[in-house]
């Protein structure tokens, strides 16, 4: 062996790769298409980062790797590949994380421009700007969002159905969250009634467009954001046509139609959906998830598995007559914010096959199980609902019985 201090640079660079492994680009990609655990590290500058990189990458700059590796990956037994522009300071930098007690270090052969020049997909990203970086530095300085999650929440497209009690809190805090496009299905005007819990309008917003004053509002708190109002009602002739421009939707609706109606289309067009409901003193909160084998995803229930068909109009109390705890949709709304940020991040456990039971008096916070119900008539073995319903409008919230159920 050449002792240190005479090793000139391509010695060094030899040293360094007798010591790590190393992969083509070619068994990389294998890697990813058979989404094979591992953290892969962009160790290149920022200027070059920028331009382009290898899809799920994270970006750690050379000068702060030993520095910040573990917050990215700390087990140390974790396969971790590393890649440059070319392959030489990924080499060098894998020996260094070797050093550290990573025992599965791997540098990418030819790096980047390897990795491109052989035809593989790459992502160039959204920078944030100096004054997104201020904007957002408290999600920034988590490891579960960094710089790379918060740009995935600027480019996430997010639908609501309702800018009312659940769609308020839900549409504020994704918006000051940074979801770049936040799309309002909301038809109604606002009310001196709404007042009392629907916090994106005010008192000078009466008589006005909901999708506009929420917009207004919106704005106000993030400028970053896109607001696209749809000013109509939700339909069996419009649902596919809107929904399918959005990540993700936020079920803020009140009454049985649209909620039939959004689980419906969200589940035909594979389209997470984020529900909520709220009544008197009680919500409930789910998320549910098609299917999609193709995508790798195993999915849940969908609401028709719980509740298969609507109840009959009058089974149910409306809205108005039975009312509802003002802060409530607060807290119920601001849960799917959070459902709707870890579905975009990736990050935790979403609510998926778990419906959360809140009831406000006791300050008690249940979960139960749901499974899939194998005779839904929409997710299950043999389907009857295939195309959208409109039900007629009433309105409600299931009794406990068909919950527990
Ligand atoms: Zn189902």
């Amino acid at each position: 062996m050449v002792a240190m201090s005479r090793l000139n640079r391509d010695q060094l660079v030899q040293l360094a790769k007798s010591e790590i492994s190393e992969i083509t680009s070619r068994d990389l990609k294998d890697w990813q298409d058979q989404h094979k655990p591992m953290t892969l590290v962009d160790i290149r500058e920022r200027d070059e980062f920028v331009q382009g990189h290898i899809p799920d990458a994270v970006f750690i700059p050379r000068g702060y790797l030993e520095l910040q590796i573990e917050q990215h990956q700390p087990d140390r037994g974790a396969p971790i590949v590393l890649y440059c522009a070319g392959g030489v300071r990924s080499a060098l930098a894998a020996r260094n994380l070797k050093e550290m007690g990573y025992a599965h270090v791997i540098s990418l052969i030819g790096g980047f421009n390897g990795w491109k020049n052989a035809g593989h997909g790459f992502k160039v990203p959204t920078v944030l700007t100096e004054a997104q970086r201020l904007r957002y530095s408290r999600h920034t300085l988590l490891r579960e969002v960094g710089e790379t999650g918060q740009i995935k929440l600027l480019e996430a497209k997010v639908l609501l159905i309702g800018a009312g009690g659940l769609g308020s809190p839900a549409a504020m805090y994704l918006a000051a969250a940074g979801v770049g496009t936040l799309g309002i299905v909301d038809f109604d005007v606002v009310d001196y009634s709404n007042l009392q819990r629907q916090l994106l309008h005010g008192t000078k917003d009466v008589g006005r467009p909901k999708v506009e004053s929420a917009a207004d509002r919106i704005l106000d708190i993030n400028p970053d954001v896109q607001v696209i109002p749809h000013n109509a009602p939700l339909t069996s002739t419009n649902a596919f046509e809107i929904i399918r421009n959005y990540d993700i939707v936020v079920n803020g609706s009140d009454n049985f139609p649209t909620r039939y109606l959004v689980n419906d289309a969200c589940h035909l067009l594979g389209k997470p959906l984020v529900d909520g409901s709220i009544f008197m003193f009680e919500g409930q909160l789910t998320v549910y998830v098609p299917e999609q084998p193709e995508l790798g995803i195993t999915g849940g229930p969908c609401y028709r598995c719980l509740y298969p068909e609507p109840p009959a109009p009058g089974e149910v109390p409306s809205c108005s007559e039975a009312g509802v705890l003002g802060v409530l949709p607060g807290i119920v709304g601001s849960m799917q914010a959070v459902e709707v940020i870890k579905l975009i991040l990736g990050i935790g456990e979403p609510l998926i096959g778990k419906l959360l039971l809140i009831d406000t008096l006791y300050m008690s916070f249940r979960t139960l199980k749901v499974q899939r119900n194998p005779d839904c008539p929409l997710c299950g073995e043999h389907q009857t609902v295939t195309e959208l319903i409109d039900y007629d409008q009433f309105c409600g919230f299931p009794g406990r019985e068909h919950v527990v159920a």
